[in-house]
């Protein structure tokens, strides 16, 4: 493996304020709607864990489920190629939908899922994201709610991973290459 070293972007406390808010949100623009938040597996699991809390202290009641797809694999580059892993349980139909991704890189991802979840026939499908890269992006998508816009790094922490680690880590870090 490349030598690299982190170097810490958000503290545990700056994403739980950003969290707050984005739940903020989500609460006032779903208000008496019966919403489902489906999360994407692995990345997402601590932020969606989080936000949903933060949305029910913020007063609204939902359901969740996840999706798991395919990712990046042991490298920090995609292939390219998105495959469904796990779909979701739950009938979407005719319901507002809350797609939750830990972060949108070239956009393939939430593409794909959000074109998967169509064919379910949900009333509505809004798209959350925690971390956004904008420089990134080859498929024409956006984030309905972002928590923060990041650069062209590799970031890791708060569910994020590299090569299966640093999940645990409450904070959030990029991870610097060093030339061998
Ligand atoms: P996209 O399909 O938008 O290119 O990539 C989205 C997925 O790639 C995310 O769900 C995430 O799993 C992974 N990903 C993209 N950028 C990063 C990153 O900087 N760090 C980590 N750990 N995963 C990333
Ligand atoms: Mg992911």
């Amino acid at each position: 493996m490349r030598k690299f070293s982190i170097v810490p972007m958000f503290t545990e406390m700056q994403i739980a304020q950003r969290v707050d808010q984005v739940a903020d949100d989500i609460a006032k623009d779903f208000k008496g709607q019966d919403l489902i938040m489906i999360g994407l597996l692995t990345g997402s699991f601590i932020f969606l864990a989080d936000l949903m809390r933060a949305i029910h202290a913020h007063g609204l009641i939902l359901q969740v489920d996840f999706m798991t797809v395919s990712s990046y694999g042991a490298a920090t580059e995609s292939s390219g190629i998105v495959k469904m892993l796990k779909d979701i349980h739950i009938n979407v139909r005719d319901r507002p939908v809350l797609l939750v991704d830990d972060i949108l890189d070239s956009g393939r991802t939430l593409q794909y899922t959000t074109t998967e979840l169509l064919k379910k026939g949900p009333s509505l499908i809004k798209t959350c994201v925690l971390l956004d890269k904008p420089e990134r992006r080859i498929m024409p998508v956006h984030a309905d709610y972002v928590g923060f816009e990041v650069p062209d790094t590799f970031v890791v922490g708060y569910g994020l991973d590299y090569d299966g680690r640093y999940r645990e880590v409450p904070a959030i870090s990029r991870v610097e290459f060093h030339e061998e």
